[in-house]
């Protein structure tokens, strides 16, 4: 049985709404939808990708690897890499995991 949890928005840090205000000023986030919530299935790792901010790095775009949510959850088979440890780069160099391309997951 897969247990799911309720976590905050990471994309709007739980306001529910777009933090860019690309849209407007009172336009909803696309992430939770306004709830300022989302359910995401146990287990699951904070996205490596984002750094679990659940947004995309150097751009104002949702986080394509966590859909914005901030974590990944691993229950549907997926595991942590085992070439970075779900840090998402390799430890010698810093650059992005080739087995999980940055993803912390595989
Ligand atoms: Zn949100
Ligand atoms: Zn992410
Ligand atoms: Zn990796």
């Amino acid at each position: 049985m897969t247990e799911i949890t309720t976590l905050t928005c990471a994309f709007c840090k739980g306001k529910g709404k777009d933090p860019f205000e690309i849209m407007s000023k009172e336009a909803t986030c696309q992430v939770c939808g306004g709830r300022g919530k989302v359910a995401v299935a146990k287990p699951h790792v904070k996205c490596a990708h984002c750094q679990g901010k659940g947004v995309s790095p150097n751009s104002r775009n949702v986080c394509t690897v966590c859909n914005g949510r901030g974590v990944i959850s691993v229950a549907d088979g997926k595991k942590v890499c085992p070439g970075c440890g779900g840090s998402g780069s390799a430890q010698e160099n810093n650059l992005p995991c080739l087995k999980c391309g940055g993803k912390g997951v595989v």
